[in-house]
């Protein structure tokens, strides 16, 4: 009558990146039977020698053994985090310094989002929408801005730059990315300082 209750799969796991030239010949599979038990699942990026890695529990550690390499591990950020008090990116409401804004109406004037009677308009495109919409292409170019620091190993503030530096997002994030993978067949290597090997 009932299905038997299976164990409960595990919600509970992080996601870290690493990056290393010499497990791009390998498969998921032989990645993951080098990586020790912690590891979950192993997602190889496409054109990257980013390799993400999913660990089971909700602490990611700083290094990792894949062998023989360790390897420093980086957190995977995989959604723009949105400050929910003045609605700017980058940044959670615990560290804003900002003064906090309508969630609807994009007013300074510190009503709550709740309470707010005025129509939908949203700071960041001067649309009709919540600001938090997902619709915005804001939060369209912060994907973007994720995107290629995750994949182009560089931080979060250089992949802004990069992408905000003209205004036109598109154009110079395809830019950089083409300079990017230029750079990566090239004899330059594109293995990060922060990745140490054979320790
Ligand atoms: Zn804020
Ligand atoms: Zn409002
Ligand atoms: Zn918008």
């Amino acid at each position: 009558m009932f299905e038997t209750v299976k164990a409960h799969p595990t919600f509970n796991y992080s996601k870290g990146c690493v990056y290393s030239q010499d497990l791009y010949e390998f498969s998921e599979e032989e990645i993951l039977a080098m990586c020790p038990s912690s590891v979950q699942k192993v997602t190889k990026m496409r054109n990257s020698n980013m390799v993400l890695l999913t660990f089971f529990g909700s602490t990611l550690p700083d290094r990792v053994h894949i062998d023989p390499i360790n390897l420093r591990v980086r957190r995977f950020v995989s959604r723009p985090l949105q400050c929910f008090s003045c609605y700017g990116y980058g940044h959670g409401k615990s560290s804003c310094k900002e003064a906090a804004r309508c969630g609807n109406c994009s007013a300074l004037d510190s009503h709550s989002e709740e309470h707010c009677i005025a129509a939908a308009y949203c700071f960041h495109c001067r649309d009709a929408h919540q600001v938090c919409s997902r619709q915005c292409p804001r939060y369209h170019l912060e994907q973007d801005i994720l995107q290629l620091a995750n994949t182009h190993f560089i931080s979060l503030g250089s992949a802004r730059r990069e992408l905000l530096k003209d205004g036109t997002g598109a154009t110079s994030y395809a830019s950089l990315a083409a300079r990017s993978s230029a750079e990566s067949v090239g004899p330059k290597t594109t293995t990060p300082a922060t990745c140490s090997f054979g320790q």
